[in-house]
């Protein structure tokens, strides 16, 4: 569901945009009629989405990015804003949650090893740290801003699916979130997280069948969630109908969480 024209004139930058909810993020924003950044540290992917995207007569560009990495997120902002423009909205959706562990992928904290435990932290955390202080100046510059960062139910409270390493940073965006929320607020730049259930996306397949269906059979609405049912909450918080709405954590996960 979109809103036709409700982002007409805006530039929103979304993280891992090749596929995913990455993907429904930033396609929903671009048929909204923002001009998207699709960033991606899979190159390929990224030009794809972007191609497509613009097959469709939406404005975007691709960018090639680890979000891990401060230079390449240096790079790949500033080659964004020189084609559309400043950035005023920003989804911070890449994440990875590596399926190395002994139980059907997950990873039990004694057999994690240290190298996993930082790339997971550099990825998830510092990565929305470092593209949101990429793009914070030209919030402030415009006097308006929207940041949203994709955490999870998981970093709310225990799901036995996923590693403790994952977890902390959903936990951690939620602090993140808040905290930015405080400062920003008075700039004009609201500040929110989105924290999904069990999306159907290639991250989970990675999931052990049995521990999937065992999420859905917990979920009160019987089934997984979609990519553009993650995106329709961003899609709103972005837009000028959210405009008082910050530091919140808003749950798409089909009734899974209830608090
Ligand atoms: P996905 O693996 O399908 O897609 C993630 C995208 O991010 C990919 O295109 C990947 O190339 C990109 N990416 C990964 N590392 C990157 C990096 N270092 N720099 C730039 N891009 C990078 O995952 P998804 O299921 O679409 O998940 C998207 C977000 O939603 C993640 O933050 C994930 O933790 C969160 N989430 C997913 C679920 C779920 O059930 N799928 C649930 C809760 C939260």
């Amino acid at each position: 569901m979109t809103d036709a024209g409700s982002h007409a004139g805006r530039v929103a930058l979304v993280t891992g945009a090749g596929r995913g909810i990455g993907r429904a993020i930033a396609d929903a924003h671009a048929a909204a009629g923002a001009g998207v950044i699709y960033l991606d540290h899979d190159r390929a992917l990224a030009e794809e989405a972007a191609r497509v995207a613009m097959a469709r007569g939406w404005r975007a560009v691709a960018v090639a990015a680890d979000v891990a990495d401060e230079a390449s997120v240096a790079a790949a902002v500033r080659h964004g804003t020189e084609t559309l423009g400043p950035v005023t909205l920003l989804v911070n959706n890449a994440g990875i949650s590596p399926k190395s562990g002994s139980a059907g992928g997950k990873a039990f904290v004694w057999e994690m090893q240290a190298a996993e435990w930082r790339r997971v932290l550099d990825v998830n955390l510092t990565g929305a740290f470092l593209v949101t202080r990429a793009v914070v100046p030209q919030m402030r510059e415009a006097g308006y801003g929207r940041i949203v960062s994709i955490s999870s139910v998981a970093g709310r409270t225990y799901c036995d699916i996923v590693s403790v390493h994952y977890a902390a940073t959903k936990a951690a965006l939620i602090g993140f979130t808040k905290h930015l929320a405080g400062e920003l607020g008075p700039s004009g730049i609201t500040v929110n997280a989105v924290a999904p259930g069990r999306i159907d996306t290639p991250l989970m397949r990675g999931t052990a069948a049995e521990a999937n269906e065992a999420v859905r059979l917990a979920t009160p609405l019987q089934r997984l969630g979609t990519p553009d049912e993650v995106a329709g909450m961003c899609l709103f918080l972005t837009s000028d109908k959210a405009a008082f709405v910050t530091g919140q954590v808003c749950d798409v996960a089909g009734g899974w969480l209830m608090t």
